[in-house]
């Protein structure tokens, strides 16, 4: 492995065996757990949320360039968001006929119409990417997708580099241990939270975590609850069952949810058509966004955060539409763009089903679905899009060049899983935080990183959905 751990210890079964139960027992006494999958609302049993045995090495320049673009993305987000004009004409096609997306910007809608009552807009997103390999060995930067709703694994990243950096003391890798960067999205991230929080202003008012119904990553929120508890800033978590029960606005239009006054919604559930259960559900959506309280995100960051979105951004001229005067930012966020294709209907779309039907392998298609599991890979590409290619069905999806990232090899820990040597790929998140009070960014910075990493034989990613793993990045 270049520059990574020597293939002595990586090819020693003996020491691997060892190292894995020293990084088991690392990763429980530093608190990086999950619930379990049986019993995913009780904390009588938990285990360690999977990880990688060894940290991957990541080169140090384009690791910094993530960092580095970050609040520029954090503010074209919030641009977007401000949109409404943009918004109708991207989400136009997609919205015809994914009844999803439909439905949210019809939320969306009625709050312009209604005006909104908040002007303290809350963001906590992630920009992922893969370090695409090029055949001179060189790697580049292309983002995945930007999420700006319920990223998840900022806690649970703020406590894995102290498993790594032990497990790297114990396979005699001092100097690769030193390389472990320090990681704290969870402060980072709470930091933004209480700073929406304190803008609100009132002392009595309390952050609300909506919660799903299956808790098994409780522990991820947990870190950034107990960050916002030592700022004496009141938590509590919710479902959208317990709004639908007891939630309510008051003249004001406060938000109360079983009697307290709600100062930030931080939604961690909501982002799946499957999350919306009954109209009831969606009435509780509504009824958050039309109230006072701060939402995390609101429903014109969420749609801002589809991929269609993203693909339209990739499109000519549009980054400079949101960035007249700053040509160098521009730059700076294209070069992270891979190839985003539409799929609407028109020469444009033709093109770009002819192209995916003549090499699927090198493309990705994707409905607009969050969560892990939804993309369209290989010869599915073809099938997918045979059956939707004459309809405005296709609408619902864009095109994406497939990305390579270079696999290194790694040992995957988790429950119950073979220790097994793997060919892995990684991908790399950044958090990004900002507050905006009406028009004065009053916080626009970049919180932290996270590294997932899957074996190769898994198109799609997702730590939640079984399939990646946490790790860290070994810069080099
Ligand atoms: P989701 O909203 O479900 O997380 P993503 O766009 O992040 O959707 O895709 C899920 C996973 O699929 C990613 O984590 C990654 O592993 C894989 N993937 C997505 N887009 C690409 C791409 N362009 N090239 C290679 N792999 C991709
Ligand atoms: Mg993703």
């Amino acid at each position: 492995m270049a520059q990574g751990i020597p293939d002595k210890i990586m090819t020693n079964t003996t020491l691997i065996k060892d190292l894995a139960d020293v990084a088991k027992d690392a990763a429980l006494l530093q608190g990086v757990l999950m619930r379990i999958h049986e019993t995913p609302n009780s904390s009588e049993l938990v285990t360690y949320a999977p990880f990688t045995l060894f940290p991957t090495p990541v080169p140090k320049a384009v690791f910094l360039q993530a960092l580095a673009v970050q609040t520029h993305y954090n503010t074209l987000v919030d641009k977007i968001s401000q949109d409404p004009d943009f918004l109708e004409e991207a989400l136009a096609s997609t919205i015809a006929v994914d009844d999803f997306t439909a439905r949210l910007f019809r939320i969306h809608q009625q709050i312009l119409k209604e005006g909104r009552s908040q002007s303290i807009a809350l963001g906590l997103n992630r920009s992922d990417y893969m370090l695409d390999q090029g055949d001179d060995g060189s790697s580049s930067l292309k983002q995945i997708e930007i999420n700006t709703f319920a990223a998840s694994f900022g806690g649970l990243s703020s406590r894995t580099p102290d498993v790594h950096r032990h497990v790297l003391k114990v396979a005699g890798q001092l100097e690769e241990s030193r390389r472990i960067l320090d990681n704290n999205p969870a402060a980072g991230l709470a930091k933004a939270v209480a700073k929406a929080w304190e803008l609100y202003g009132s002392e009595r008012a309390v952050v609300m975590f909506l919660v799903e119904k299956g808790q098994r990553n409780i522990f991820d929120q947990r870190y950034i609850e107990n960050e916002l508890w030592k700022r004496n800033i009141s938590t509590m978590r919710k479902r959208f069952d317990d709004v639908i029960k007891t939630g309510s606005l008051d003249q004001d239009k406060r938000l109360f949810v079983d009697d307290q006054e709600v100062a930030v919604v931080y939604f961690r559930d909501g982002y799946m058509p499957e999350n919306y259960i009954s109209e009831k559900t969606w009435d509780a959506r509504l009824l958050m966004e039309r109230s006072l309280a701060v939402k995390c995100p609101d429903i014109s960051t969420h749609l801002a955060g589809t991929k269609k979105v993203q693909q339209v951004l990739a499109s000519p001229g549009v980054l400079e539409k949101f960035f007249p005067d700053q040509p160098r930012v521009v730059e700076q966020i294209r070069a992270t763009f891979a190839g985003l294709y539409t799929l609407d209907v028109g020469p444009e779309g033709e093109k770009t089903v002819a192209m995916a039907l003549a090499a699927p392998d090198r493309f990705v298609l994707k409905p607009q679905r969050e969560g892990g599991g939804n993309n369209i890979y290989g010869s599915e590409i073809c099938q997918v899009l045979q059956g939707v290619k004459e309809s405005t069905e296709r609408m619902a999806y864009i095109l994406m060049d497939k990305i390579h990232p270079a696999p290194v090899q790694n040992y995957l820990l988790r429950r119950d899983g073979p220790l097994k040597i793997s060919n892995c790929l990684s991908e790399l998140g950044v958090f990004g935080t900002y507050v905006r009070q009406g028009k004065d960014m009053v916080m626009n910075e970049c919180a932290g990183h996270l590294l997932r990493t899957k074996s190769s034989e898994h198109s799609d990613g997702g730590v939640a959905a079984g399939v990646a793993v946490l790790d860290n990045p070994l810069l080099v």
